[in-house]
């Protein structure tokens, strides 16, 4: 039973890394921003709540964002275990999260963050921006979401890292590296 959280700034790859992690260690993936995206595409009430937000590179208010991760994380696939991508992203966030674990007898036993230079996310999200055409990768609301991440994200880690379940590995290099750094570095706190 392996539940693990892959926490980085924007552009550090942790969506494509969440799905590769969790392929490996036979998890479910949970990503937080893909399932607002989903309800986005098909304009459900959600959907229509969160673009507003997710537009202009802020976070969806926690009320929102925690009763979503609730519903989530009490289907049936996680039982075995889970990957949370994207979540949570503040200390308000930890504290529910913590709520919705400890009311079952669990907790997180890994955080994953993924490390990388501002200036090399930007650039790496206006790359992004040209090949996909996601409406929050535009320069000033990458640069907000980056702001965001120091100021809020950066506490949430701290609190991890306090618990001694956190682990940073360096998200410069290939798809495959960056891969295998989690990978090793996950199991050196999954099996010490
Ligand atoms: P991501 O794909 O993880 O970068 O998330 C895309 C966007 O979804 C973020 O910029 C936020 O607007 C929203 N979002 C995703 N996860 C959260 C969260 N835990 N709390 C608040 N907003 C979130």
């Amino acid at each position: 039973m392996t539940r693990i959280l892959i926490i980085g700034p924007p552009g550090s790859g942790k969506g494509t890394q969440a799905e590769r992690i969790s392929r490996r260690l036979d998890v479910v993936a949970i990503s937080t921003g893909d399932i607002f995206r989903t309800n986005v595409k098909s304009e459900t009430p959600l959907g229509v709540e969160a673009k507003k937000y997710m537009d202009a590179g802020d976070f969806v208010p926690d009320n929102v964002t925690n009763k979503m991760v609730r519903d989530r994380l009490s289907e049936s696939d996680v039982e075995d275990g889970f990957l949370l991508d994207g979540y949570p992203r503040t200390t308000a966030q930890v504290d529910y999260l913590d709520e919705i674990l400890a009311d079952r007898n669990q907790s997180l036993d890994v955080v994953l963050q993924l490390t990388a230079d501002d200036e090399e996310l930007v650039a790496r999200l206006l790359g992004r921006a040209k090949e996909t055409g996601r409406s929050d990768d535009n320069e000033a609301v990458i640069r907000h979401r980056l702001d965001l991440y120091h100021e809020q994200t950066e506490a949430v880690v701290a609190k991890y890292a306090e618990r001694g379940i956190l682990t940073q590995i360096d998200g410069i290099g290939t798809m495959d590296e960056v891969t295998e750094r989690a990978i090793k570095a996950g199991h050196s706190l999954l099996l010490p």
